[in-house]
């Protein structure tokens, strides 16, 4: 009997565990090494005093992609996940008093953003197509395939894309997009908004990035129920259950090209070392060039891109009794 593939995995991010399910459904055997003491990433709770928090992310818009990790081992989503659609996604309040509120209802949106914010409901009617318009055109190429491989762009859903180029508002920012469609400074700056979802800046990112919303409208806004960290734990605990292996307290610190090309090597901050047929990086692209790989020339050309916006994030514990 040949023996099982091994992989190794740096980091035990959302990325980091769907790529060890995904490992694991193809055979290899899989050990996940985490630097901290907890596996989630950027995705997990913590408790301060009786109150709750989830630490990075509140909006679950894509529960499909979660669903298909457990149907590569034919597990049922329930009892292991549980998530519900949220009727309404988000209320917005400005300074002069004015308020209004979107809803996974796409109609209902439409019907009070015309309502508190005097937009034709054509107009908004018409974003919103258009978002799923660009989404259906170039949606999958970009989320589902390696931009950085050539054949990507020779396939025959990018040449289509290149024929609605026009529709795709590459050649304006979003702002400018927008601007030209509502009339309400208002409603531009409710859609000037979904930029902020990957750090953008509406006043220079390319119209196309229109397409946001329709992650919101077209797949809905859901709530696990207990809590956006269920996704990671869950996840978690099904790749345990898998056999999946995870080394918490180890950092990564190199990454070797052992015996022959194929052969990699992973060194640990202990000192420990481990080779793999196969290493994924789940940390920050930069770091792996940096740290792992010693590749100064790929890290520097990555350091200078441009970087994303930063946030500040409060987190407010509320009383609910005296909140309602
Ligand atoms: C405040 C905030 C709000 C957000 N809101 C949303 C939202 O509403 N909706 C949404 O979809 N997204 C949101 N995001 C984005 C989302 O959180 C991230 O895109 C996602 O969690 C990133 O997952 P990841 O697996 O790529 O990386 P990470 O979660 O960063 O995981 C990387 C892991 O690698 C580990 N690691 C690093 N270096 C090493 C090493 N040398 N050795 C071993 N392990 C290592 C880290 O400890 C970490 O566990 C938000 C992010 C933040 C910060």
């Amino acid at each position: 009997m040949s023996e099982k593939k091994k992989a190794g995995i740096i980091g035990s991010g959302i990325a980091g565990l769907a790529m060890a399910v995904r490992l694991a459904a193809k055979g290899y055997e899989v050990t996940v090494f985490e630097a901290s003491d907890r596996v989630g990433g950027k995705l997990h709770e913590f408790w301060d005093g009786p109150y709750r928090f989830d630490f990075g992310p509140s909006l679950f818009t894509m529960p499909h992609l979660v669903e298909e990790l457990f149907e590569l081992q034919k597990v049922p989503l329930e009892p292991n996940f549980e998530y519900h659609s949220l009727p309404i996604i988000c209320k917005y309040f400005w300074d002069d008093g004015t308020q209004t509120a979107t809803f996974s209802d796409l109609q209902k949106t439409i019907n009070t953003l015309a309502k508190d914010l005097g937009e034709s409901p054509d107009k908004l009617e018409e974003h919103f197509s258009q978002s799923k318009k660009k989404y259906d055109l170039v949606g999958k190429t970009f989320l589902e395939h390696s931009l950085h491989r050539w054949k990507t762009w020779l396939t025959g859903s990018v040449a289509n894309a290149l024929l609605h180029l026009s529709q795709l508002d590459v050649f304006k920012t979003m702002h400018q997009a927008n601007v030209k469609r509502f009339a309400n400074p208002k409603t531009v700056q409710l859609f000037d908004r979904y930029a902020t979802y990957n750090g953008s800046n509406p006043y220079k990112a390319p119209g196309l990035l229109n397409i946001i919303p329709h992650f919101e409208y077209g797949y809905g806004a859901h709530l696990p129920k207990k809590g956006m960290s269920q996704i990671t734990q869950s996840i978690y605990q099904y790749a345990v259950n898998l056999g999946i292996k995870f080394e918490l307290n180890s950092k990564v610190t190199a990454i070797d090209p052992l015996h022959s090309s194929k052969i990699k090597g992973l060194t640990l901050e202990s000192g420990a070392s481990y080779d793999f047929d196969v290493v994924v990086s789940n940390m920050d692209a930069y770091y792996t060039y940096q740290e792992l790989l010693k590749d100064r020339e790929k890290a520097a050309k990555l350091l200078k891109q441009e970087r994303s916006s930063s946030a500040l994030i409060f987190y407010w514990g509320i009383n609910q009794l005296s909140a309602i």
